[in-house]
């Protein structure tokens, strides 16, 4: 069955959408011309109206463009969320520069991969990151960096600000390293004016696709904007939008909901650097947030506030989320709280989020929802490539307008990530799900490698091939492991070199990844084993593993 078009389709909604040939870019000149003086973000005691914005990106593009940035460089973003990120991301774009996203959380080895792979030249970073990436300064293609600081936004920030927003500036005595203010005021004469289509490179979101090392997907202003103007839709986005963004920038996620879609439409934006359940309640008390995007995790945790009820939540009235599925038991509780149904979406970075969401108006709990405008998605046998009946289980395989173009210099991955079905290229996700009769869309296990800890997506090969620069391990197997809180948490299984046993401990090896990779991919288990149980070819059998630990978790 092919579940593009439905029947039952809120007649408001439309099926298809038109995506304009337009850029991000104009999405905000639009806005800033629309509505110079509306609230485009509020950042703690910041207030920055659209024509600040729009002027702020202005300058730091032109900056860029000083620094010899060109259509087609790629930049790093390496920031938590905070007005910078969001000029950051706009003034790439506005050199007609690719934005290179960079989760916060990565330490440098990774970094240096993520440098490495992007060719990248030019980096924006934010202050309290900066000793993770200033050994590349010397070590890699690396070299700039403009260094922000919270305090360049944020002057007399209140009490809900993490300590690293409150910090004063940093200095660094480098040419390499440009403080943020410097580069600001050096730029105002210089005017970005590079020729730029829908169809050109925008971001490379990096993600492990449904095999080993990290790979940027590559994604047109146009394939961006059409999750852009399907979020405005779904949402019902508005002008008169608060918008309450807790989702990092750096996830396609995040940059849909929490950035563009709001930009597009000309809506406030809620910053908040670092999740924080009773700070995202006394926001939407105090800014009136009508939108949140969110989390499983964050709606936990928003619940378990013992001073919830002290809060008037009674402005939200729009609440999605994706990445991973929310307990119905904790929407029940949610609905009982806010009155609102937690409405669930489904997409990837290769789909620059959404490619499926439910309807407000008729939700299905813990479901992904009907594809979205112009998606056509089907659930294929992953090894005939038959298409199955409805409700019958097999690899959700779709294409879609906001579908990415590949993924950066990597041409046998992109063509693994394809197959073709009558005539038609469609994409693998690498998540076996069903259709119910009415069009939903439900995910029920994954071919994919991958562990979902707190939606934060974490790729086993990569940890293990971290693992294995530990001197005393000789083998290791990482899986996910069931965990009521998070959803999965990350486990590995450890072969010790011979004359190590009984030197070390499974808590010395956390210890030592934890320094080694950021905080969501460390193993949190470890467990020592004799062997791993391996195929006659010698692979590895992680699944069995990860079964055996799956069966054991429901016993207890
Ligand atoms: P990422 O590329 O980091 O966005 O991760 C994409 C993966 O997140 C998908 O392939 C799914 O495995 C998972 N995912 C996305 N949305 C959902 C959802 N609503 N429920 C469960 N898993 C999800």
């Amino acid at each position: 069955m092919t579940c593009s078009h439905f029947a039952f389709w809120p007649a408001r909604m439309p099926v298809t959408l038109a995506v304009p040939d337009t850029t991000l870019c104009d999405n905000l000149q639009v806005s800033a011309r629309r509505y110079p003086d509306r609230t485009a973000i509020i950042y703690y005691d910041q207030v920055i109206t659209y024509r600040a914005l729009n002027n702020e990106v202005n300058r730091m593009a032109a900056y860029l463009m000083h620094l010899g940035v060109t259509k087609g460089d790629r930049v790093l973003i390496y920031m938590q969320n905070s007005p910078q990120f969001i000029i950051s991301y706009y003034a790439i774009l506005l050199c007609g520069g690719i934005v290179v996203p960079i989760n916060p959380m990565n330490l440098t080895d990774e970094l240096s991969f993520y440098i490495k792979d992007g060719s990248i030249k030019t980096g924006l970073v934010s202050q309290e990151l900066y000793p993770r990436i200033e050994p590349l300064l010397a070590a890699s293609c690396l070299e700039r960096i403009i260094l922000a600081a919270y305090a360049d936004y944020c002057v007399n920030p209140s009490v809900d600000a993490p300590d690293f927003v409150k910090a004063p500036r940093l200095e660094v005595a480098s040419p390499q390293v440009i403080p943020w203010m410097e580069a600001m005021q050096m730029a105002i004469d210089v005017q970005p004016s590079p020729e730029m289509a829908g169809s050109d490179l925008a971001v490379l979101p990096y993600t492990s696709g449904t095999t080993g090392e990290p790979k940027g997907c590559m994604h047109t202003h146009k394939s961006v904007q059409a999750n852009v103007i399907s979020a405005a839709f779904w949402g019902e986005v508005t002008p008169e939008s608060i918008v309450l963004g807790t989702l990092p920038l750096f996830h396609v996620t995040g940059m849909i909901h929490g950035m563009h879609a709001p930009i597009y439409m000309g809506a406030t934006i809620v910053m908040m650097t670092r999740w924080d359940r009773r700070t995202a309640a006394h926001f939407i008390e105090t800014h009136k947030c009508t939108h949140w995007t969110g989390i499983s995790t964050m709606i936990i945790d928003f619940l378990s506030n013992p001073q919830l009820a002290q809060y008037d939540l009674s402005s939200l009235i729009v609440l999605t989320g994706g990445g991973a599925g929310l307990p119905e038991a904790v929407g029940e509780k949610l609905y009982q709280v806010t009155g609102l149904r937690f409405v669930e979406g489904y997409g990837l970075s290769e789909t620059m989020a959404q490619t499926h969401f439910n309807p407000l108006d008729r939700p299905k709990p813990q479901c992904l929802g009907v594809p979205s405008f112009d998606v056509d998605a089907r659930i294929i046998d992953p090894i005939t490539l038959e298409e199955k009946s409805p409700c019958e289980e097999g690899e959700i395989m779709l294409t879609g307008p906001q579908l990415f173009q590949g993924y950066w210099n990597n041409p046998t991955e992109t063509k693994n990530a394809f197959v073709k079905i009558d005539g038609k290229l469609l994409f693998r996700t690498g998540d076996i799900g069903y259709c119910d009769e009415e069009g939903y869309f439900f995910i029920v296990d994954r071919v994919k490698r991958m562990i979902n800890a707190s939606g934060f997506k974490v790729w086993p090969s990569e940890v293990e091939s971290i693992l294995y620069k530990h001197p005393a391990i000789k083998e290791a197997c990482v899986i996910g492991v069931p965990d009521k809180k998070k959803g999965e948490e990350v486990k590995a299984y450890v072969v010790l070199q011979e004359d190590k046993r009984g030197t070390v401990e499974a808590d010395d090896i956390i210890r030592w990844a934890q320094q080694h990779m950021a905080a969501y991919k460390y193993p949190r288990q470890v467990e020592f084993v004799a062997s791993l149980p391996v195929t006659g070819s010698g692979k590895i059998l992680w699944r069995k593993l990860q079964e055996e630990a799956r069966n054991k978790a429901s016993l207890e």
